[in-house]
């Protein structure tokens, strides 16, 4: 089985191996502090720890020379103390290790989440949604396992393991050279799952994305597949992406089945090892039962530890490929770059755009228009011309393969994101209600309004009212969990932050817009006051629309092929006058 990558990992980059030490070794420098404190805290336990088997040792030799019980108590107080000393240490240690995994995976996650949110919308629509939650549930889940308990248990591990050794050899070193025989077993075993494990984890990563992607579309869908009677083969689809998964776990299942076994053979033939060698040794006066039985004592206590760390980098592989996956994303190339100009007025002019989805399929191709301000368009014309697709280039969601969409003189693009917004917005049906306070809600769109400017743009929209009437005002927490807006409050928020952004042009699209005909009354009265003294381009599914609007344009296969008002368009008698008497010829569903 050859791990391939699946088709997810072409779209959203995962970062390569050097970038991924490169990261960690940015955290171990501004953690260093406490990484010191803990490696120095577990250190003390370990060498707490290491007592015991030296004074058990001891025990032996005074024992076996018939000493008195004196010795023997004062021996086994060592003992004790010995433990309460590691047993304090440790917990001192364990929590110095929590809290370090914590804050580096709290550091983690915000860069994170401060990536995701500036990823370039053109490429999250690429890329479909199922990878993009796979990185932020799946693989950030995973990292956080392994930051919080894997990088602990794993200085632990080394820390432990490596004064253990060192006390072996220190105690009697010709018994501990027993130790080696587990060497080779574990460094071939652990050398050749090391190889092989990061592409089936990586593997094992893509196919999880790609089936949140076919249960996230299948969910989303539900009614499309329904209504199309698309359910067998969406099964068929969900059946092979999780076959996928099954193969790509079976793999990584097969290599911990061979890894773990040799393993635990390495572990536990050094031990049997130093007690054979061990009685060699005493047979030619070569090293006291003591000796023996510390260095023995010792070979097992390293197991613990060991086993700990060796299992850890299991998980390690697990750990490094969410990493690689989550650090990826800073990786995706920005669709635009400001170049700092200013707009030297608000006209908004496309100049022979064309606009490619697939290469080679140019979906636009050589759109001109320019937008007089304060006029209302209608952009109609058949399913499938590329309005939506116009209404987007014109919003500055995308850039367009060759031409310009300018705005006073400088390119959409070459604007920030920032900037943009306040400049033209595209208005569709999406009004998510965002975790936490109205207020929060509002100063989406402008972080600097003040609290006047937030109950002004309430009122604008007719909202001001149910607002200022919720039990803590602008500041009660809504959203998931929090006090539940209604779906039209829901609309006139959305409504409020675009007063608030106050874009001089705006693009309806009817298909998603608020502009829905089943949308209540008195919203329409919300938007109305919104596109009140803005230039708006509304993309007409209604032709009513286009009947009351300035101007009309008609796009036909990517390209404009009438444009006029209405009257001129009707008198022209051309494609706009057929749409017009169909339509008009049609029975109109109630609205
Ligand atoms: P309209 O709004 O006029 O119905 P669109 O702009 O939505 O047309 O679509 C124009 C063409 O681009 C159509 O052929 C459509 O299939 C294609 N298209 C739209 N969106 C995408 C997309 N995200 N990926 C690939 N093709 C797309």
């Amino acid at each position: 089985m050859s791990p391939t990558p699946a088709p997810s990992t072409r779209t959203l980059p995962v970062a390569d191996t050097a970038s991924v030490r490169a990261h960690t070794r940015g955290l171990v420098r501004r953690h260093r502090a406490s990484l010191a404190k803990v490696v120095g805290l577990h250190a003390v336990a370990a060498v707490a720890g290491l007592v015991a088997p030296r004074v058990i040792g001891l025990l032996v030799d005074e024992i076996s020379h018939g000493r008195s019980l004196d010795v023997v108590n004062s021996l086994a107080l060592w003992i004790a103390g010995a433990v309460v000393v590691q047993t304090v240490v440790t917990w001192f240690a364990r929590r110095a290790s929590f809290v370090m995994g914590e804050t580096v995976f709290a550091e983690l996650r915000e860069q994170f989440m401060g990536r995701v949110v500036e990823l370039p919308l053109s490429t999250v629509e690429r890329a479909g949604t199922g990878d993009l939650v796979s990185r932020t549930t799946n693989d950030v889940e995973a990292l956080s396992h392994v930051i919080r308990f894997g990088v602990p248990a794993i200085f632990v591990g080394a820390v432990t393991t490596a004064i253990t050794l060192v006390a072996a050899f220190v105690t009697g070193w010709q018994v501990a050279l027993a130790v080696l025989v587990g060497v080779p077993i574990l460094v071939l075993s652990t050398r050749r799952y090391l190889r092989l494990a990061p592409d089936g984890y990586l593997r094992e990563r893509a196919t999880y994305a790609v089936l949140n992607g076919v249960v996230t579309e299948s969910a989303d869908g539900g009614r499309t597949v329904d209504a199309l009677g698309l359910r067998g083969r969406r099964r068929r689809r969900m059946d092979d992406a999780l076959r996928d998964c099954y193969d790509a776990e079976l793999y990584t299942l097969g290599l911990r089945m061979r890894w773990f076994p040799s393993v635990e053979f390495a572990f536990f033939a050094p031990v049997a090892a130093t007690l054979l060698w061990g009685g060699w040794l005493i047979s030619k006066d070569l090293a006291t039962a003591g000796t023996v039985t510390a260095v023995a004592l010792y070979v097992q206590q390293m197991a613990g530890p060991l086993d700990e760390l060796i299992s850890w980098l299991d998980e390690i592989q697990v750990g490094a490929t969410s990493l690689a996956r989550v650090i990826g994303i800073a990786d995706v190339p920005p669709d635009r770059s400001a170049t700092g100009e200013s707009p030297a007025d608000d006209r908004i002019e496309v100049g022979d755009v064309h606009y490619a989805y697939r290469a080679g399929r140019d979906v636009l191709r050589g759109v001109s228009l320019d937008l007089q301000p304060g006029e209302r368009l209608a952009i109609v014309g058949p399913s499938g011309a590329g309005k939506s697709t116009l209404g987007r280039l014109m919003a500055g969601i995308d850039g367009p393969r060759e031409g310009r969409v300018d705005v006073g003189g400088v390119r959409l693009v070459d604007l920030e994101l920032a900037q943009l917004r306040g400049q033209v917005a595209l208005v569709t049906q999406e009004h998510h209600v965002f975790v936490g306070s109205l207020d929060d809600n509002l100063r989406l769109a402008r972080p600097s309004a003040s609290r006047e400017q937030l109950l002004e743009a309430l009122e604008a929209v007719d909202a001001s009212d149910w607002a200022l009437g919720l039990p803590d005002g602008l500041d009660t927490v809504v959203g998931s969990g929090g006090h539940r807006l209604s779906e039209p409050q829901a609309q006139q928020l959305a409504l409020a932050r675009l007063v608030l952004a106050d874009p001089h042009t705006l693009v309806l699209d009817e298909a998603t817009s608020l502009l829905d005909p089943r949308a209540a009354r008195h919203l329409e009265r919300s938007l109305a006051a919104v596109v009140e003294g803005r230039t708006v381009v509304a993309i007409a599914h209604r032709l009513m629309t286009a009947h009351d609007a300035d101007r009309v344009c008609v796009v036909e296969d990517g390209r404009i092929s009438e444009i006029g008002s209405h009257e001129q368009l009707l008198g022209a008698d051309g494609a706009y006058a057929a749409l017009w008497r169909s339509w008009r010829d049609e029975p109109q569903p109630a609205v």
